[in-house]
């Protein structure tokens, strides 16, 4: 409570503040300002989406800014339209050609990714200017602001149009980011395998994403139009881009708040630049924040030496040249650059990071609450295994090159058993679950679940059909909580449709998804670490996150991918018990395991690979004692010895 207070308090007086200024204050210079400062609030949420929460670098929403300004000003203009429905043409702008730049360019990843949106923004600027008749061309498109209901806005009127925009936009975007949607931007950009995996489509987000992060461009771009009513190619061209970067990177991404600070920063760049004295002191006081957070860095031994001192240093250039420089506005680039080189190199959570942990910690906020758990027969209600196979391998293959992973392989596992797999290094078995789960398609051969074929190929259809796996190297969202990967794999929790999101009214489901993911928490003992960020735990405590995870997906089949790799004593002894309590739900489940005596504990059939090949087949005792076997693991016919697991490959 404590908290909602404190956060929709400081959202409630921000925006009554920004509200208020007009009544006190009528100087149409601070008032153009502050109407800037609410468009390009929008505009920079709308880049945090694809910026702070796909990760991605987009260089191309400059363009649905240009877009959407210049089809709201063309819709009034040359149609004749109101303001209302201007709006609205801009926004479905910006979302439909998003989509459509996304559709394509999201299969980039990186460097081509930011090519494809650079191409575009390069390619709407030169149709802007180019179609003369439509556009005006170079010489600009003169529009007058329509009347607002039959009456002409005066500039503060604007404003508090564009403040209520920008609420609305923010209210809602609030809402989406909190929900299922917002945790699976964020979990594509962590490990797209792992959200396809886990059944939550990564195209189909990362599309919907960057449409509505180009929607809101497009929106900032039809205000832009009414606020300026002057509307010139050249204005949205790769400059305003950087300084858009800047805004976002410096005010903190992933955060709304972050996006206010960043379009505060844009909005006063200009007057920076041609003001000596506030340059320098906003160069000084750029310089004192890297250096209370490279000090900071440094004691918590987040930074090394070289990462505190060069953003120290680029500030440090600031102030001299601010005290040196005659005019700053021809050094404009060379200042960005500095200040997003410092910025990216020593603040790389943004001024909103520094400050909430700050603030945070200055006002006690208290962490998010969480409900109690859920039972666990309701999470994972207890399911009689009928006796009879449940998925079966059929002569399956899978060669990579000359190398055959896997050759010609047929397994029969039953509903309710786990079934182990073992084998020496490179025997095959992580390629058998990869083709399993549908992350590669197989060369030949065909896997049945129940009888039917798996769709294999596609990561997301094998999860929908009920089979849920983890990574033998781990795959977790590292910036998600334990909490929010589990919530971010659920399954049959999730029922609103978009728009009861977007206003906030799926509070239901998001508590209750919240109560099933402490659950299986819980289950695989990490209740205490729910709050705590999948990259902050212990490796260990990893693991078990990735098979809590694959539980929520609430699969019949669980494959997991040597879990017990790399885990203490203690913690492979905690995981056994886990992966009892699991089979006890009826579940059935696929073991990949090194430890013999994990495999002995657990299975009630051990398939044993060579080579991509079955070579032995049974309960744990007979394929101990079966000479294959141990010739596999040790390269020459041998007994086992007491003390010794001869499953235990030598060199590991
Ligand atoms: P295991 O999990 O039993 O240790 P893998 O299934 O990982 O074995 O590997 C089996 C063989 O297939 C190895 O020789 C490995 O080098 C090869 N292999 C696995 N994945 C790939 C890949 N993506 N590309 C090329 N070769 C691969
Ligand atoms: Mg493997």
């Amino acid at each position: 409570m404590k908290r909602l207070l404190l956060i929709h308090g400081a959202e409630l007086i921000a925006m009554a503040l920004l509200g208020s200024i007009p009544l006190f204050i009528s100087n149409p210079y601070v008032l153009a300002l502050l109407t800037l400062l609410a468009i390009y609030g929008i505009l920079l949420i709308g880049l945090d989406v694809t910026v702070g929460f796909l990760g991605q670098v987009n260089l191309g929403h400059v363009a649905f800014l240009g877009l959407g300004a210049y089809a709201a000003g063309l819709m009034v203009t040359r149609f004749g339209f109101g303001m209302i429905p201007a709006l609205l043409a801009a926004m479905a702008v910006g979302f439909i050609l998003g989509a459509l730049l996304a559709l394509p360019s999201l299969r980039l990843e990186g460097p081509q990714f930011a090519l494809a949106t650079l191409s575009f923004a390069a390619l709407s600027t030169t149709a802007l200017n180019e179609l003369e008749g439509l556009t005006g061309g170079a010489q600009g498109l003169s529009l007058t602001r329509p009347p607002w209901f039959g009456r002409e806005l005066t500039p503060p009127g604007f404003y508090w149009l564009c403040l209520a925009m920008l609420v609305l936009v923010w209210v809602l975007m609030r809402n989406v980011l909190a929900s299922h949607w917002g945790r699976a931007f964020e979990a594509l950009r962590d490990s797209p395998i792992a959200t396809d995996a886990m059944g939550v489509g990564t195209y189909r987000h990362k599309v919907a994403a960057f449409a509505l992060g180009s929607g809101l461009g497009g929106l900032a771009g039809g205000l832009y139009a009414f606020n300026f009513q002057y509307l010139q190619p050249q204005s949205f061209t790769y400059d305003l881009m950087v300084i858009l970067l800047l805004g976002v990177v410096l005010g903190g991404r992933k955060s709304l708040w972050g996006a206010l600070v960043g379009a505060t920063l844009v909005v006063l760049l200009p007057n920076l630049l041609s003001n000596h004295t506030l340059f320098r002191i906003f160069a000084g006081v750029g310089f004192l924040v890297m250096v209370v957070t490279g000090v900071q860095g440094l004691i918590r031994k987040r930074l090394r030496p070289f990462q505190a001192l060069a953003p120290i240093v680029a500030m440090g250039m600031l102030v001299l040249g601010g005290f040196v420089v005659e005019n700053t506005e021809n050094w404009r680039k060379a200042i960005f650059s500095l200040m997003l080189f410092s910025v990216v190199v020593g603040l790389p959570e943004g001024l909103m990071g520094f400050l909430s942990e700050f603030l945070t910690q200055a006002f006690k906020v208290p962490p998010v609450p969480l409900p109690e758990p859920a039972t666990l027969d309701s999470v994972l209600p207890v399911r009689i295994p009928e006796d009879s196979p449940i998925l079966v391998l059929e002569d399956l293959k899978r060669y990579f090159g000359g190398v055959k992973a896997v050759d010609g392989l047929s397994i029969t596992i039953r509903a309710g058993s786990i079934h182990g797999l073992i084998g020496p290094n490179g025997s095959g078995k992580s390629t058998v679950v990869n083709v399993i789960s549908g992350l590669y398609l197989p060369t030949a051969g065909r896997v049945l679940l129940r009888g039917k074929p798996l769709p294999l190929g596609s990561l997301v259809k094998v999860a929908k059909a009920g089979v849920a796996r983890t990574f033998q190297n781990l795959q977790l969202f590292g910036e998600l909580t334990a909490l929010e990967n589990v919530m971010v794999a659920l399954r049959g929790v999730y029922h609103s449709p978009l728009p009861l999101v977007l206003l906030g009214l799926a509070y239901k489901e998001e508590q209750k998804a919240r109560a099933e993911a402490l659950t299986l928490l819980e289950l695989v003992g990490l209740r205490e670490e729910a709050r705590t960020k999948a990259k902050d735990l212990t490796y260990g405590a990893q693991r078990f996150l990735e098979i809590g995870r694959a539980l929520a997906r609430k699969p019949e089949i669980l494959i997991l991918d040597e879990p017990a790799a790399g885990l203490a004593h203690p913690d492979v002894l905690k995981q056994i018990e886990v992966i009892q309590r699991i089979q006890q739900r009826g579940m059935t489940i696929i073991l990949i395991e090194h430890h013999m005596d994990v495999v002995s504990e657990l299975c009630d059939v051990v398939s044993v690979l060579d080579g991509g090949r079955l070579i032995a087949e049974g309960s744990p005792e007979t394929i101990k004692r079966d000479p294959k076997v141990v010739e596999a693991y040790l390269g020459q016919p041998q007994p086992p010895t007491g003390g010794i697991s001869p499953l235990e490959p030598l060199t590991a």
